[in-house]
């Protein structure tokens, strides 16, 4: 699926849907503001565009789309841009964990972390902050003692093309708060943005640490980190 604004100069382009009036949480206002991809408030999608610096990204480049249909409600013309790459894929944190905003990253702690753990499967145990996870992203929080299980799924050249790739992935892992894209980075997701950024931020941590200990010998599971000296 491809998305693009409508060509038909008929269709309504509905700019009052970016006015912020300097409102610090108005999606417009946000977005650029965290330089993050997608925020749903109730029935209306929030959208950066793709291929932008995105620390330079203003009110007025947000594209702003229906859950429902994916119509398009309201999109830049004022230059070209396109919606980002990712759109399909946010939809995914949607209409499979009814998630209020989702967050792509290239984090190069989740490479590494793909590259560190060839199957499709990433586990760690018995850190502080995995408490800072989610079952699924959007229920309840994690316990110390849980581990955290985050599939991990094979990059595509195109990244519209990693949609269906992701959704089987969150099928078959329904307590999995994110998903880690070999190569390329992860998505995860919140009931809104601020439980998004503190999981992505968490996420990020995790894998980070869990980086350092694969590359200090240390097992990631368990509390015998050094069973496999
Ligand atoms: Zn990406």
């Amino acid at each position: 699926m491809v998305l693009a604004p409508p060509t038909d100069p008929s269709h309504p382009n509905d700019h009052s849907l970016i006015k912020h009036n300097n409102d610090p949480l108005h999606p417009a206002f946000l977005i650029p503001e965290l330089c993050r991809g997608f925020y749903k408030l109730g029935e209306k999608i929030y959208l950066a565009p793709s291929g932008v610096q995105k620390e330079r990204i203003e009110p007025e480049d947000i594209f702003v789309l229906s859950r429902k249909d994916r119509d398009f409600l309201r999109w830049p013309d004022h230059k070209p841009l396109k919606q980002s790459a990712c759109t399909p894929l946010f939809y995914n944190a949607y209409d499979l964990r009814n998630a209020g905003a989702c967050i792509h990253t290239h984090s190069q702690h989740a490479v590494m972390a793909t590259l560190l753990w060839p199957g499709s499967e990433f586990r760690i145990s018995h850190q502080e902050m995995i408490k800072g996870m989610r079952v699924g992203g959007t229920g309840a929080a994690l316990s110390y003692l849980d581990t955290l299980v985050i599939p991990i799924i094979e990059n595509t050249p195109d990244e519209e093309d990693l949609r269906e790739g992701m959704e089987e992935a969150m099928r078959k892992y329904p307590d999995a708060p994110a998903i880690l894209v070999r190569r390329h980075g992860t998505y995860s997701w919140g009931a809104d943005w601020e439980k998004a950024k503190g999981q992505a931020e968490c996420l990020d941590y995790l894998l980070e640490v869990a980086v350092r200990m694969k590359l200090a010998g240390m097992e990631t599971v368990g509390m015998d980190q050094w069973t496999k000296q």
